[in-house]
C-alpha cells in the first residue's frame, strides 16, 4: 500500500488532524495479516462508485481501497543536526511515499504558537530548510561516492554527478528540489539519493471554522505551494475531530448543517491519492466488491499483482468492462451481452475505473 507521512511543527494540529484520521479509518481488526504501527492510521478511500457496484452485483462484502497516514511528530529546528529526535524523524519522513505538512493558519491565544506568533511562512521555512540540509548531506555523500566513479570514465556517474551538482545551490537556499522541476531522465540519475525534498508534498492549511475565505496565512500558504510545486487542501482539523466523532446518521445531518458536501478529511484522503499519480480499479464478485489501487500507467499483469504476487507471475489475460459499461448494462452478464466486455492481454495499461477479472496460471 501507499502512505503518507504527517508533518509540521508543534502544536499546528497535526494531532487533532491524525486522531480524526484514524477514527474515521478502518480499524486495525480488518487487517489481521499486517501490523499497523501505533502511530499509523488506515483510511479508506472515499469512492460513490463502489456503493454503485455493490447495489449491482449485491456481494457479501464490500472493501473499499486505502492509504495509510503516518504520523511523524518530533520536528523541531536542528533536526537534521540531530536535534530532539531529529534523525528519527527523517528516517521516518524517508519511509513516505508522500508528505502531508500541517501548517497552522488559525489565530488562537488559548493555544501557544512555538513561535509567539501565526507565520506560515516562517513554519514551513522551518520545516523545509531542516529537510533541504538532511538533502544537502546526502547529496554531498553522493558527489564523492560518484566522483570516484566517473573517474574511471562510467558514463552513468558522470551524468549524476553532473545533475547532482545542480542540486547543491537549491538545497542550500533551504529550497525543495521539488521546485526544480527535474525532467524523467535527471529524476532517474538522482533515485538513488532517496531525497525528502524530491517527495509529493501537500500542505494542509489548519484554519478556523470561518477561516476558509478572506485568511491571508491560507493565502501565504497557497502562493509557496505554487512556487514549488505542491498542493494546499484547507481544513479545519478541530471540526473534523468533531465529526469524526458522530455516528453516520447524524454526521450526515452535521455536515448539511455546516453546508458541507463531505468531510475535509476526505478532501486530504483524495490529495494524497491524488499526488502519488494513483487509480483505481475493482473486482466485482458474490463474495466481494473490492478497491484497489494501483499507479496510473500500470499495466494488467501489475495491478494483478497488487492482489497476489502469483496473480502477475502467473498472469494469462485480464476480462474488463469499464465502471461507466458496468453501471449502464447492470452489470457483468449485460456488458457481455451489449458488446461492452473485452480480453486484454499482458500489456493493457488499466485504466481508472475497470472492472477486472483476473485469469492466471498457479
Ligand atoms: P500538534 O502538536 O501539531 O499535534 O497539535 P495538536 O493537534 O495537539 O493541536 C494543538 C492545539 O491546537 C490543541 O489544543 C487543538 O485543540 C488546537 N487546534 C487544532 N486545530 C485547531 C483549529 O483548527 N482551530 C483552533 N482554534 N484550534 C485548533
Amino acid at each position: 500500500g501507499f502512505n503518507c507521512g504527517i508533518v509540521g511543527l508543534p502544536n499546528v494540529g497535526k494531532s487533532t488532524l491524525f486522531n480524526a484520521l484514524t477514527k474515521a479509518g478502518i480499524g486495525a481488526e480488518n487487517f489481521p495479516f499486517c501490523t499497523i504501527e501505533p502511530n499509523a492510521g488506515v483510511v479508506g478511500m472515499p469512492d460513490p462508485r463502489l456503493n454503485k457496484l455493490a447495489e449491482i452485483v449485491k456481494p457479501q462484502k464490500v472493501i473499499p481501497t486505502t492509504m495509510e497516514f503516518v504520523d511523524i511528530a518530533g520536528l523541531v529546528a536542528g533536526a537534521s543536526k540531530g536535534e530532539g529526535l531529529g534523525n528519527q524523524f527523517l528516517a521516518n519522513i524517508r519511509q513516505t511515499d508522500a508528505i502531508a505538512q500541517v501548517v497552522r493558519c488559525f489565530e488562537d491565544d488559548n493555544v501557544i504558537h512555538v513561535a509567539n506568533k501565526v507565520d506560515p511562512a516562517s513554519d514551513i521555512e522551518v520545516i523545509n530548510t531542516e529537510l533541504a540540509l538532511a538533502d544537502l548531506d546526502t547529496v554531498e555523500k553522493g558527489i564523492k561516492r560518484v566522483e570516484r566513479v566517473a573517474k574511471s570514465g562510467d558514463k552513468t556517474a558522470k551524468a549524476q554527478l553532473e545533475v547532482f551538482q545542480t542540486l547543491l545551490p537549491v538545497l542550500n537556499e533551504g529550497k525543495p528540489v521539488r521546485s526544480m522541476d527535474l525532467d524523467a531522465e535527471k529524476m532517474a540519475l538522482i533515485r538513488e539519493l532517496c531525497l525528502l525534498t524530491v517527495k509529493p508534498t501537500m500542505y494542509i492549511a489548519n484554519v478556523n471554522e470561518d477561516g476558509f475565505e478572506n485568511n491571508p496565512h491560507l493565502d501565504k500558504v497557497r502562493e509557496i505551494a505554487a512556487q514549488e510545486n505542491a498542493v494546499v487542501v484547507p481544513i479545519c482539523n478541530k471540526l473534523e475531530a468533531e465529526i469524526a466523532e458522530l455516528e453516520d446518521d447524524e454526521k450526515s445531518i452535521f455536515l448539511e448543517e455546516m453546508g458541507m458536501e463531505e468531510p475535509g478529511l476526505d478532501r486530504v484522503i483524495r490529495a494524497g491519492y491524488k499526488l502519488l499519480g494513483l487509480q483505481t480499479y475493482f473486482t466485482a464478485g458474490v463474495k466481494e466488491v473490492r478497491a484497489w489501487t494501483v499507479r496510473i500507467g500500470a499495466t494488467a499483469p501489475q495491478a494483478a499483482g497488487v492482489i497476489h504476487t502469483d496473480f502477475e507471475k502467473g498472469f494469462i489475460r485480464a476480462e474488463v468492462v469499464s465502471y461507466d459499461d458496468f453501471v449502464a448494462h447492470n452489470g457483468e452478464q449485460g456488458a457481455k451481452d451489449a458488446g461492452r466486455w473485452r480480453l486484454e492481454g499482458k500489456d493493457y495499461i488499466v485504466q481508472d475505473g475497470d472492472v477486472i477479472h483476473f485469469r492466471f496460471n498457479v
